[in-house]
C-alpha cells in the first residue's frame, strides 16, 4: 500500500460522497455526519472486526463546557481550561487548535447525540489527569457513555469488535464503573446485590442466542450507539478491506483503490476521504520512536494499528506536526499468558493501580512512583526507573 496512483474518473467502478477508512470512534463519527447531511458514505475496515481501539476503549470524552456540566450546575469558564492545557502541553500550546477544541467541543457532541443514538453522561467524580495543576477540576469535564443494547446492530451485533476476555465478566459479560462498585458491595448492600443479580439474569438469557452478552458498556457502547445510526442511515461497512493507494488526479485525491475479498476496486469520492486508522502503537516506527528498555514493550493498541492512516496522508505529501509534547499515551499492562498458549494483555487504568493499598516498586524493591497518578505519568516514572518492569 502507500503509494498515490492516478486512475481517470471513467475507469472508477464505484462511486460515493464520502470514503471514510477505519471504523473506529473517528470514523464511525465522521461516517455518521456525512450520512446525516444525506452523503452517500463508504466505511472501510481493515480488520475482520469493526470498532478498533475505541470499541476496547473507556468510551469517555473529555469536554469543556457541555450541555451536561452545565445541567449538573459546573460552568467552568473557559480561561480555566486554556490554564490547564497551557500547564500540561507546555510549548507545544497552539492557541488556535486549543480554541476550536474550547469552542466546539459542546457542538460537536451535541451534534452527534441529537443525530445518532450516542448519549453520554457526566461523571459525578472524574479528576482531571493533573488535577493539581491550576486550571485542575476534580469533575465537570469528564462524561462516560451511556450503556446500549447490542441488540439494536442486529445482524452486525457479531462484527463488533469483542473487548480483551479479561474486561469481561463470566466469559462474555460487559461492566462498567458503577456496576463494579455494585459488585465489589453485594455481599454488603441488597441494593448491589440486586444490581448484579438482575445483570447475570440479563447475561444469562443472552447466552441462549448470543456469544457474548448484549448489555454493551464502555467502548463498545460507543461504537454500537454510531454504528447503529450509521448502518441505519445507509453506511456501506466493508470489512477485511484493504486501502492500497489514493487516487490522486491533478493534485487532489479524488477516491482509494481498495483491495477486498482478492479484488481491487477503484472507489471515487466525490466529497472526501476521511483517513481514520487509528494510531501507530503497532508498528515498526514507533518501536523506533519508543524509550528503549531492557524489557518487551506491550501496547493495548491492536495490532492492524501499523501507521496506515499516517503513509497514506505522507504519499500525498501530509505531515505530522512537530513540536508535540508526547508521541504516546502510556499505561501499564500487565501480560497474561493463558493455557491454550495464547497471550493476553489487561491495561491497569483505574480500577485497580490507584487504590487504597496498592504499591508499586521497581526492582530494587522501592517505591517510585504515585501510584494514584494517571497511567500516562506512571509509565513515564516506569521509563525513568529503567523500565521498572517485574522481571
Ligand atoms: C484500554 C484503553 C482505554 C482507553 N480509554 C479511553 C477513554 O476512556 N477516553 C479516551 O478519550 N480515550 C481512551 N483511549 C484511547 C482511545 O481509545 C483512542 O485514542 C481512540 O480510540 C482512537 O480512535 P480512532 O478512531 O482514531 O482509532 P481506532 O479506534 O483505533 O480505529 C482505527 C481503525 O482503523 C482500522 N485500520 C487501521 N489501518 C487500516 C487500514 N489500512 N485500512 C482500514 N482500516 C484500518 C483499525 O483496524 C481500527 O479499526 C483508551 C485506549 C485504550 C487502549
Amino acid at each position: 500500500m502507500n503509494t498515490k496512483t492516478s486512475l481517470p474518473s471513467a475507469h472508477a467502478e464505484l462511486t460515493y460522497d464520502v470514503i471514510v477508512l477505519g471504523s473506529g470512534a473517528a470514523g464511525f463519527a465522521a461516517a455518521v455526519t456525512a450520512s446525516c447531511r444525506g452523503l452517500k458514505v463508504l466505511l472501510v475496515e481493515k480488520t475482520e472486526a469493526f470498532g478498533g481501539t475505541s470499541a476496547i476503549s473507556g468510551g469517555a470524552v473529555w469536554l469543556h463546557d457541555t450541555d451536561q456540566a452545565r445541567a449538573a450546575g459546573h460552568c467552568l469558564p473557559a480561561e480555566q481550561m486554556r490554564r490547564y492545557l497551557k500547564e500540561v502541553i507546555g510549548s507545544g500550546y497552539n492557541p488556535q487548535l486549543i480554541d476550536a477544541f474550547i469552542e466546539h467541543g459542546r457542538e460537536a457532541l451535541r451534534y452527534l447525540e441529537t443525530q445518532s443514538e450516542l448519549k453520554y453522561s457526566l461523571r459525578p467524580l472524574s479528576p482531571d489527569y493533573y488535577p493539581d495543576l491550576p486550571g485542575g477540576t476534580q469533575t465537570g469535564r469528564a462524561l462516560e457513555i451511556d450503556e446500549y443494547d447490542g441488540r439494536h446492530l442486529g445482524e452486525h451485533f457479531k462484527d463488533l469488535k469483542r473487548p480483551p476476555d479479561g474486561m469481561l465478566l463470566f466469559g462474555g459479560m460487559m461492566v462498567n464503573r458503577v456496576d463494579i462498585q455494585h459488585f465489589l458491595s453485594f455481599k454488603r448492600s441488597p441494593k448491589s446485590l440486586w444490581h448484579c443479580l438482575k445483570l447475570i439474569g440479563r447475561y444469562a438469557v443472552d447466552r441462549l442466542n448470543h456469544p457474548r452478552g448484549t448489555r454493551l458498556t464502555v467502548g463498545n457502547a460507543l461504537i454500537a450507539r454510531l454504528a447503529t445510526t450509521a448502518l441505519a442511515k445507509g453506511v456501506d461497512l466493508w470489512l477485511q478491506a484493504t486501502p492500497e493507494a489514493l487516487i490522486v488526479e491533478q493534485g487532489s485525491v479524488k477516491g482509494v483503490q481498495i483491495s477486498r475479498r482478492g479484488t481491487t476496486h477503484s472507489v471515487l469520492a466525490r466529497g472526501g476521504v476521511v483517513l481514520a486508522m487509528g494510531g501507530f502503537a503497532a508498528g515498526a516506527q514507533a518501536a523506533e520512536q519508543r524509550p528503549s528498555t531492557d524489557s518487551e514493550h506491550w501496547s493495548m493498541s491492536p495490532p492492524a494499528n501499523v501507521g496506515d492512516g499516517q503513509r497514506l496522508a505522507a504519499s500525498v505529501n501530509a505531515a505530522i506536526g512537530d513540536n508535540l509534547s508526547a508521541n504516546f499515551f502510556w499505561a501499564p499492562v500487565s501480560v497474561l499468558h493463558k493455557s491454550d498458549g495464547s497471550v493476553e494483555r489487561f491495561p491497569h487504568l483505574v480500577t485497580d493501580r490507584a487504590k487504597p493499598g496498592v504499591i508499586a516498586v521497581n526492582r530494587a524493591g522501592r517505591r517510585f512512583v504515585n501510584e494514584s497518578n494517571s497511567y500516562h505519568c506512571f509509565v513515564e516514572a516506569m521509563f525513568a526507573n529503567g523500565g521498572a518492569n517485574a522481571p
